[in-house]
This record gives C-alpha cells, structure tokens and sequence, in this order.
C-alpha cells in the first residue's frame, strides 16, 4: 500500500549533514517527496510504500549522522503527493524559532587521509573540514547556521569547493566551513611581530623551534595553546615562569593512542575517550619513566593527556617530521585570565610568554577552552565541559520558561533554558578578574542570541558579592525580572538531580561535598548532609564548625586550617608537626590570638578545608600554588590494601572529628608513612558518608543518595563510597553530562528557579 507521510525533527540537525543523509536514505528505499531546514529543525514529506517508509524512519533514529543528535521525531499521515523525485529544498525561516547548534567536532577520519593523501588538492592544507567535522560553535555569529553569519563569510568559496558544497551525494554538501588551499584560510609564523615564513615553511621553522626548546604560541579551533616539549625540562621550566603557573599541571598532545600509552595505563574505556569526535582531555594514570619532565605534572600520579583535534595538531605532531614525541598544549593565559583568541589578543597577552607565534586567519568568534574528563565506570566523569560538549543542550526533565542561571564564583559556567532544553555555558573561568567577567557577560549575550532567548527571571548564588551575582542583580533590576538567590550546595543537589533526568517530586539525600558556599545561616558550608529536592532542603547533618583563620586567605596555606583544627579539638600544637613547624613562634601566636578571639575567623564546615588540614597535618603540603592542590597531593598518595580508618561521631546535627585528629596524630608520632596516613583519613570520610547517609535512611525512610560538590573529583572517594552505599543497598546519583564542581552549579540554580516559578504560577 501507497501512502504519504510527513515528518518533524528536533534537535541537532542542521550543519551534521543531516538533509544529504536523508537524501541518500530516500533513494536507497525508493521514496519520493523532500527535505528543508526550518529554523527549528527538519522537515520531510514522502510518498512510498508503507513498509519503506516505516524502514525509512526506523534507520532515521537509528543511525543518524556521527554529530547530529534527534531529540524528537514525530510523523504525521498525509495525503499523497505524487511526487516525481526527492529534493532538497530551501530552507525556511520561522520567527523566533531556533535549533540547538552542533559543538565543534575533531578533525574525521576522512579528512585525515585526504590531509595525508599527497594526490588530494587539500593534502597538508591545515583547515580541511567536512560536515562530520571541523569548527561549529567558535565559529557561528548567528542564526541560522550559514557561511555568511559564521566567521567563514570572508572567505568566497572556488569553483572546486563550491562543486562539492553544492553536491548532495559529496560528504562537503553544505560544510559551511569548506576550504582549500586556494580560497580558505592560511597559516603564517610570526617572531617579534613580524611574520617570518608561511604555509609549510611556517609549519616547519614551528616544528624547530619546538623541537630546540622554545615556546610557540599555536592558534587552535576554541583559542590559543602554550606549546613546548613536554620531554625537555629546560623548556617547560621556562614556560612556567613566564605563565606565572609555578606547579599546577599542564596538558599534553600526543599523535596517536600507541604513543599516549607510552606515557600513560590506559584502560579502554580512556583510549575510547581519547579518540572520540570530542577529543576532551583525558585525566589518565601517568607511566613512570616515560621520558616526560618532571616539571609538566608534579605532585600528581595523573596526566591530562589528548590527542591531536585540527588537521594543523595533526601535521604538527606528525612522526618522523622532527617534530617532538610530545607537547604540551596549555590553554594561552596568564594564569588565571581567560584563554587568548583573537590575533591581537595573544601578541599584547602573550608577547613575553611566546617565543613565536602559529597563527592563522580563520577568525574565532567564540573562544572555548578544551575539556576535561575522567573515566569512572567506563563512563564519563567531566571536570570541565567546554569544547566539543558546549553547547550541546542538556534535555530537562520537564519544559522550562526562559530563564538565565549566572553561576557560582570559580569554573563559572551559565545556564539559559528554552523549551525543554539547557543551554549549560562553556566553561568560563573563574569570575575574579574583569577580563573574565567580559568574556562571561559576552558569552550571555551570545547565547541569548543565536538561542533566541530572552530571560524571563534571573537565578544566581545566595552569595551577594561573587561578580556573577552583581551581574544577576543588576540585570533583574534593570529589566525589572524576579531574581532568585540559590544556596550554593542546594543547587549542587539539584544539578546533580537534573544531570541524572529526575523528575520526581520526591526526597533525596545530597552528600554535598565542597570548597566553599555561603550558608543560609551565614557561615561557611561545605560538608553537607541535605535532604531535599527542586522545591527545598533541609540541612540535615554538616561536618562540625571549625574557624577559617583569616577568612578566603586560609584556602592557599593549608597549615593554617591544620592548627584551626588542633585548637579546635584541644589538642596542642606541639613541634615536630609539619604545620606547627612550618609558622614562625612570632606567626603562631597571632593565630592563637586571632582563633581566641575569632578575629577575621569565620566559621566553616568545609569539606575541601578538612581535606587541607589533613594535607598539611600529615605534611604533605603547607602552603598550595592552585586550588585543591593539597587534596590532590593527598589523593594521589593512597593506597587500595589499607583499610584501617579513624572514627568520627555525631553529636546533635554535627559531625565530630576530634577522635580523628587525636588518631592521627598518634599514628604521625608513630612514624607511619604518609600513604597510610593518607588512606587512612580518606577511609574516614568514606565510613562517615556511610554512617550517617545510614542514620538518614532510618530517620527519613530516603533511600536515593545524591554525590555532588567539587570534593567528588576526588576518585578515591567517588570510587569507595559508592560501592559501599551499594552494599547497603542505596540508590546513587552521580554526575554524568555536568561537572560535579561549581562548573555545575548554574544548572541547579535553574532548575530551583524554575520550580519556583512553576509553585508561584499554580498557589
Ligand atoms: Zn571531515
Ligand atoms: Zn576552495
Ligand atoms: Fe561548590
């Protein structure tokens, strides 16, 4: 039997190559009819046999382009057309409307041969792309996605591209990005700004350069990398003391996944990561004696290490060309600052960092840092979305009013919602610099616009001073919107809530482990037992209050929290302890006075200071160059056949942790390696989750438990906790699609806004 069938799909399908793949998929089953680009998605209409056409839309969702992603496909009867052949037609414009565009996608497979292929026209043309690869979202001005509103607009295509650009069976059919060699972009080395060769001369004298230990900038896909031999010492020394970046780890490219298990254990699930289109940042087990310097990643036993996502990485790291074994690609900033991205930017920003400069002229008109991930359980576990990820939406649970999350202080991120969707921001960075803040208020305004959105209430953390909650309360007043102050840990919950789909109304128990976020009552939180859902919490249970001596100063020297702790439990400071021992007398006693006196001391139950008391105490670390070096010092030093713990106990709605100090100490005056010493204190935390998630259970009747907060990139933790909360039968949530740090937070936020929206609208 005949009949017509009409259509609709959501979610990303323009700019995949989506239409070309129906037009081959309507041939293969003999249907007739065509398919348009709207501004919300696709529509087809067919004419064919029943049982052709229900294959037809079988093998749609089935096998879909490598980037396109269906949310919805929805098919409607309609009367026959009698149509003569299948076409595409033009596309068609629907006000306001919008679709969700692609991330940038690494450089295909197909590609990759033609760039190695000396008979193809792009052989070694660094900007060879294809509609299943190549710049997106860096690249895109506004919508809809065509050359003329991307950064590709002065670029005229030659006859040759534009042939395969308007060919429907060729793999370039509407790749608006579509280059070669005669019409596209191209790359010249520029030294004390002047250029100094181009094309493959500028590629080779780069290659030298890194190979004789010097210092190049390299223009990528989301913005500029710090490159450097990452085996040479020398070299990544020097560019450590330029970048003002004393010891916090630098990531890696390598050429393949053979020469990254050079450097590192790599399970498969990792080598999976590695080689996906997004190409993240893989946090793997670093190999020892593999010949990379000391000086990339010290203190760590892990490797940020990814591979190569532009055809110019490629041809960079190519073997057998001189080049070096291994790079280090570290995102172009003075520390702290957000990544360069246009050509002026990095000479004035770069200038005395970089020896020379890669650069290019394929405008980026977003920048995106590159992300990073780790595996846990074969899957995922991100610590920072951006590149590759952003903006792929995140699916709500339920439909959503506009609304525009700001995020938390540090790996600020934002979140606007339309429809059923979240648009989750690229990581930002953290907010305590003007030049951060730029980037995020121009981020907003992109977002808002090639989404089509416009907020109808602003959400931001309770915390009035963070840069990202001025922004929300400034824009509330201006455009007269409601704006809701979220508690920080309460909107870990809930991001983590909306990150695993739920949409049930009932309680769950949030294990909220983290830094720093203001509480409702005022103090520091951050070792948080809630029990809650979008609606509300309550705050169950929370790590004992201890003094923070001299407020956000105390993060960076350890010691400091380590002596707050001891005086806290009445246990005295007696020499011969790294922290007691690591203050002058004259120091020592002005923190006495000021814990005596709870001088500039503000109370704290943090989960990330306990962490660092517990560093320095053991002697670890006494003073830290970035955030949670401490707790990842610590980390790294545990082993998996120490089972031994101290105890804690709960007095009223407090956690106590004297008992743990005073058996700390004991075993440091016994002399016990800092391995065990370090186990042992994470088994703590681990047997305190279990005891009191246990004690909620019995109270409450909950049985879902919610792991969220920065705490949980502690692998460790995540990966003894949650088998022991299995043991005992809990249902766990985890983070899978957002960051489990505050690189998360403006998710929940939303969410919690929306809630109260959604209560406000029904009483
Ligand atoms: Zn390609
Ligand atoms: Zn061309
Ligand atoms: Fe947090």
């Amino acid at each position: 039997m005949m009949v017509g069938k009409r259509i609709e799909i959501k979610g990303i399908v323009q700019g995949v190559g989506f239409r070309p793949f129906i037009y081959t998929l309507a041939k293969q089953f003999k249907l007739n009819g065509w398919v348009k680009n709207t501004s919300n998605g696709v529509i087809i209409e067919v004419d064919g046999e029943t049982a052709s056409v229900e294959q037809f839309i079988r093998h749609i969702t089935r096998f879909p382009p490598p980037l396109a992603h269906i949310d919805a496909l929805e098919s409607f009867d309609i009367p026959q057309n009698s149509f003569k052949d299948f076409q595409i037609v033009e596309s068609e414009a629907i006000q306001g409307a919008f679709v969700p565009i692609a991330p940038d996608m690494a450089i295909c497979d197909d590609c990759r041969r033609e760039l190695f292929d000396p008979n193809n026209p792009r052989f070694r043309y660094p900007f060879i792309n294809c509609t299943n690869c190549g710049p997106r979202f860096t690249i895109i001005k506004d919508i809809p996605y065509d050359r003329p509103f991307t950064t590709m607009a002065d670029f005229p295509m030659c006859e040759f591209c534009e042939t395969e650009y308007r060919d429907p069976a060729n793999r370039r059919f509407h790749a608006q990005p579509v280059a070669c060699p005669t019409c596209g972009p191209h790359i010249w080395l520029e030294i004390d700004g002047k250029e100094v060769a181009d094309h493959e001369n500028a590629l080779q004298r780069a290659l030298q350069m890194l190979k004789n230990g010097k210092i190049v900038a390299i223009k990528g896909l989301g913005g500029f990398h710090l490159a450097c031999d990452a085996s040479n010492d020398q070299a990544v020394r020097r560019l450590r003391e330029r970048k003002h970046r004393s010891e916090k780890p630098l990531a890696v490219m390598v050429f393949d996944t053979d020469t990254a298990q050079k450097y590192c254990e790599l399970s498969q699930a990792e080598i999976d990561f590695l080689e996906s289109k997004e190409k993240p940042i893989v946090l793997a087990h670093k190999r020892t004696g593999g010949g990379i310097s000391d000086a990339v990643a010290p203190g760590t036993n892990r490797l940020g290490i990814m591979l190569p996502y532009t055809p110019l990485h490629l041809l960079l790291l190519e073997p057998h060309r001189g080049s070096p074994d291994i790079l280090v690609m570290t995102s172009a900033n003075l520390s702290e600052e957000p990544i360069a991205y246009t050509n002026g930017d990095a000479f004035s920003r770069l200038e005395s960092i970089a020896d020379a400069f890669l650069m290019h002229n394929r405008e980026i008109y977003m920048r995106t840092d590159d992300s990073v991930l780790s595996e846990f359980r074969g899957q995922a576990y991100l610590s920072r979305r951006a590149r590759g990820f952003a903006p792929q939406p995140i699916r709500l649970p339920e439909e959503s009013p506009m609304i525009l999350a700001t995020g938390a202080e540090l790996k600020n991120t934002f979140c606007l919602s339309k429809d059923r969707y979240a648009f989750l921001s690229h990581h930002i960075g953290d907010l305590e610099n003007a030049e951060t803040l730029h980037s995020f208020e121009e981020a907003i305004t992109h977002y808002e616009r090639i989404f089509r959105t416009q907020p109808h209430a602003i959400a931001c953390d309770l915390h009035p001073d963070y840069l990202a909650s001025h922004y929300a309360q400034q824009r509330a007043c201006r455009e007269e919107l409601p704006l809701f102050q979220i508690q920080h840990h309460h909107a870990h919950l809930a991001a983590c809530l909306a990150d695993n789909g739920w949409n049930s109304g009932e309680k769950v128990m949030g294990v909220i482990l983290d830094g720093t976020g203001l509480g409702s009552d005022n103090t520091i939180w951050g070792g948080e037992f809630l029990l809650g859902n979008y609606d509300g919490f309550e705050r169950q249970y929370h790590l004992q209050t201890t003094p923070q001596p001299g407020g956000d100063a105390a993060t960076q020297i350890p010691a400091r929290m380590a002596l707050a702790h001891l005086w806290q439990a009445n246990i005295p400071w007696d020499e011969g302890l790294a922290p007691v021992d690591y203050f002058t007398g004259e120091e020592k006693s002005v923190l006495q006075q000021q814990l005596r006196q709870s001088i500039n001391s503000p109370l704290t139950s943090s989960m990330g200071r306990l962490f660092d008391a517990a560093a320095a105490l053991i002697g670890i670390r006494e003073k830290v160059a970035y955030e949670a070096q401490a707790a990842i010092e610590l980390e790294a030093l545990c082993v998996d056949d120490e089972k031994g713990y101290y105890p804690v106990f709960i007095e009223q709605d407090q956690i106590k942790i004297d008992s743990l100090w005073q058996q700390m100490i004991r075993d440091i005056k016994n002399q016990t390696p800092a391995a065990i010493l370090a186990t042992r204190f994470h088994n703590s935390i681990v047997e305190m989750i279990r005891e009191v998630v246990l004690k909620m259970r019995e109270e409450s009747g909950i049985n879902v438990v919610v792991l969220s907060g920065g705490v949980w990139q502690n692998e460790y933790l995540l990966s003894h906790t949650i088998p022991l909360l299995e043991k005992s039968d809990f249902q766990i949530l985890w983070h899978h699609q957002v960051p489990t740090n505050d690189g998360g937070i403006s998710l929940g936020q939303l969410m919690i806004a929306m809630h109260s929206i959604k209560k406000i609208g029904r009483g």
